[in-house]
């Protein structure tokens, strides 16, 4: 999940939003619209996005440990990616070992969030950016990842709590940025295009999450 390639995606996105913001400009010659231009010239100021805030989450109730950043690349979404699609992973390995493999830098992959067996969720990468943990940038682009303790071939790690609390976790992804809750939108890692993954596995119930996640959805947050 090239590094390299991505930061160069940055940059010309940089420079097409500086160029329509220009030709506007140049163009107009109205004093409402070079008004309105002069508000969001902050576009152009590298390092200045959305306000963030150390430590913050997007979802009350999660902890954050932050990733390393060399697992993710900064952006601004679902302002430049908009996203429309939780992807379900299952860690192959205990939580602990899944926090400190996001944190290490040589790891080169991370989900936004880990659900434990016990129901306990961390945040260790912002919705606003972009995780590598699908294997295919464009899935990465558009998703937010969630990984899920235990092993693909122990149904006795899928737990009622894990499911009930990542199937809450998704449902307010899905309200947030207006997600669909079906299987088009809520997709296990094995499905994204191109990977060589298997998880969530055989014994993720998919119709028992599914379910959660729309009575979730539905019930008043
Ligand atoms: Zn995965």
């Amino acid at each position: 999940m090239g590094q390299r390639k991505a930061s160069r995606d940055g940059d010309r996105k940089v420079g097409r939003r500086a160029l329509l913001i220009g030709g506007t400009v140049a163009a107009a010659g109205s004093a409402v619209l070079a008004r309105d231009e002069l508000a969001r010239l902050w576009w152009r100021t590298p390092g200045v996005e959305k306000p963030r805030e150390a430590g913050a989450v997007d979802y009350a109730g999660a902890r954050w440990v932050a990733a390393s950043d060399a697992n993710w690349r900064r952006a601004d979404r679902p302002d430049d990616f908009g996203i429309d699609m939780v992807i379900v992973h299952v860690t192959q390995g205990s939580f602990d070992s899944a926090v400190k493999a996001f944190r290490d830098p040589g790891h080169k992959a991370a989900t936004h969030y880990i659900v434990r067996q016990d129901g306990h969720v961390t945040q260790m990468i912002r919705e606003l950016d972009v995780a590598y943990h699908a294997g295919n940038r464009d899935y990465n682009e558009r998703s937010v990842g969630i990984e899920h303790e235990g092993f693909v071939d122990r149904p006795q790690d899928l737990t009622d709590e894990m499911y009930e609390a990542s199937a809450r976790l998704t449902a307010r992804i899905c309200a947030r940025y207006d997600i669909p809750v079906d299987r088009e939108h809520i997709i296990g890692h094995v499905e994204v295009p191109g990977t060589d993954h298997t998880d969530p596995g055989p014994h993720w119930d998919w119709d028992k999450y599914m379910r959660l996640v729309r009575r979730a959805r539905t019930s008043p947050a």
